[in-house]
């Protein structure tokens, strides 16, 4: 009697050392880089974050895209920092010839391997703590970057409805909701509304994406002399978000600034 009862406290004991034992692992443990499945007590390693992130890379201020390799360096800036895009320091030729209707772009890095893979898990396989990651990555981008601050709101670009319902999240509100919290800058999720379901852009070529968004986007919110923020996770044409801009300017946003995780270098 005596000795099944010391057993069962022993039992009752161990069982709480084993269940402390898990807490203390999962808090100490190092989780896996989501780039190269090393331990890593950061998402990203710091290997993989001095070979794919730090990329120096001069972009268009206006729309990100890459500068050309034979661009003179005298065309950095004084103290614009590689890869930055400091503010509207430069515009390509597409941006010169015909300006947009967003002021400014900030994109983190090329869409391409491997870091396309950390988009793709955001958008298709809910890790939304990559969402966190390019929060964190775009909100010392911002301040890295000239000019490039003083937002008054925080909006994603929005699903339509369908393609919500069928997603369960928007990638890219997972990605300006924590952005907006760090900015200090309020974040509205319905701020843009998508008033016609258009067909996904990856199947469209250049001019059938432009024309798909076309007055795609409503405003449901009072923009008016504001700086708005525009996040999404991936900028391809930029017709979308050139669609969004149009519809914020439209109803008298000041400014418009794109923070974008991932640019594709070409259409
Ligand atoms: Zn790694
Ligand atoms: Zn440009």
């Amino acid at each position: 009697m005596i000795r099944s009862s010391a057993r069962r406290t022993m039992r009752v004991a161990l069982s709480q050392v084993r269940a402390l034992a898990a807490r203390v692992a999962a808090v100490a443990l190092p989780n896996r880089c989501a780039l190269c499945g090393n331990l890593s007590h950061t998402m990203i390693c710091v290997a993989c974050d001095a070979a794919y992130w730090n990329e120096a890379r001069l972009r268009c201020g206006v729309c990100a895209i890459p500068l050309g390799i034979g661009q003179p360096r005298s065309y950095r800036p004084r103290g614009a920092r590689a890869g930055a895009g400091s503010a509207a320091a430069y515009r390509c030729d597409a941006c010169r010839a015909a300006p947009p209707p967003f002021d400014a772009t900030l994109a983190l890095a090329d869409y391409r391997a491997p870091l396309d893979g950390l988009a793709r898990g955001l958008k298709f396989h809910r890790q939304l703590a990559l969402g966190t990651e390019f929060a964190a990555r775009l909100a010392r981008l911002i301040d890295d970057t000239p000019g490039a601050s003083g937002f008054d709101l925080v909006a994603p670009v929005p699903l339509s409805h369908r393609r919500l319902v069928a997603r369960g999240y928007n990638q890219a509100w997972a990605i300006a909701r924590p952005l907006a919290r760090r900015l200090g800058v309020r974040a509205d999720a319905a701020l843009l509304a998508r008033i016609a379901d258009t067909a996904p852009q990856s199947r469209l070529d250049r001019h059938a994406r432009r024309d798909n968004v076309i007055a795609a986007f409503a405003v449901t919110g009072g923009v008016a002399g504001r700086h708005v923020a525009l996040v999404d996770d991936v900028m391809t044409s930029g017709a979308t978000l050139a669609a969004a801009a149009h519809a914020l300017k439209a109803t008298g946003a000041a400014r418009v600034t794109n923070l974008v995780a991932l640019r594709t270098a070409r259409d």
